[in-house]
């Protein structure tokens, strides 16, 4: 049985007030309940760690939006794995496709990262999905395929124990179009199989696949309801307790 995991992805937004008095609501909000579902929260680089002081024993684990693949050095403006580990991060977002797409990253970049990240045990949710007019010309599957063998190139079956991937259609990401528990199902079943294609049946089952476009309230329930739904990495409904909250619940 996998552990559902619902994620946070803050992007470039909060400031520190509103991101501690965020981090603590959640904080409040899974206190006493139950907990059959992983909690993670990706604020901005510069609160990482106020974040991970706000949300306290609450048991919500604190994650960054990228990293570097090198130790240490001259590499402005970069971020290692090692810092985050040192301000208390467990995991990373790598491949987001903001970073694809507006920063310009690549499936090789992406592959250093992951594997950076997990040669130090920093969980990796490697994120890929499909254009608009991928899935238009009936691309996705060629897509995902391509990101994942280049995302997970020379990363050992062990070592998946460490990554989540999140399936995020670009064309569901920030629009309020969400992909239909079908089309979502559909598209976490090819993730699957590819990861049973190339690695066993063993590791496909245990992968943990999170939805990420347009998830709210509203949507959550069903969404999170398909087989191959294991979570959800959520944006703009990550942003106030009121929305996240209940998304955390439907987990
Ligand atoms: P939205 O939930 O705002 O569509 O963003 C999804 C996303 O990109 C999460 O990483």
């Amino acid at each position: 049985m996998r552990r559902p995991m619902i994620a946070g992805n803050w992007k470039m937004n909060t400031d520190l007030a509103s991101g501690t008095e965020l981090a603590k609501g959640l904080a409040s909000h899974v206190a006493g309940k139950d907990s059959s579902v992983d909690v993670l929260v990706c604020p901005p680089f510069p609160y990482l760690q106020a974040i991970k002081e706000a949300v306290g024993d609450s048991g919500i684990s604190v994650g960054a939006q990228n990293c570097y693949f090198e130790e240490s050095g001259a590499f402005t403006g970069e971020v290692s794995v090692d810092m985050l580990q040192d301000i208390g991060c467990d995991w990373v977002i790598l491949g987001h496709s903001e970073r694809r797409h507006v920063l310009g990253e690549c499936d090789g970049t992406i592959n250093k990262k992951t594997k950076a990240a997990i040669a130090k045990n920093l969980g990796v949710v490697l994120c890929v999905g499909e254009l608009l007019e991928e899935r238009e010309s009936d691309k996705t599957g060629e897509v995902l395929d391509t990101q994942m063998k280049g995302g997970l190139a020379d990363v050992s079956e062990a070592d998946l124990s460490k990554i989540i991937i999140a399936y995020e259609p670009v064309w569901a990401i920030g629009t309020g179009k969400t992909a239909s528990p079908e089309q979502a199902d559909q598209a976490h079943a090819h993730l699957r199989n590819w990861l049973s294609s190339n690695y066993s049946q063993a590791a496909a089952e245990a992968m943990r696949i999170l939805y990420g476009g347009s998830v709210k309230p509203s949507n959550a329930e069903e969404l999170l309801g398909q087989p191959n739904v294991d979570g959800a990495l959520v944006g703009g409904a990550s942003l106030t307790v009121d929305n996240f909250g209940p998304i955390i619940d439907a987990g």
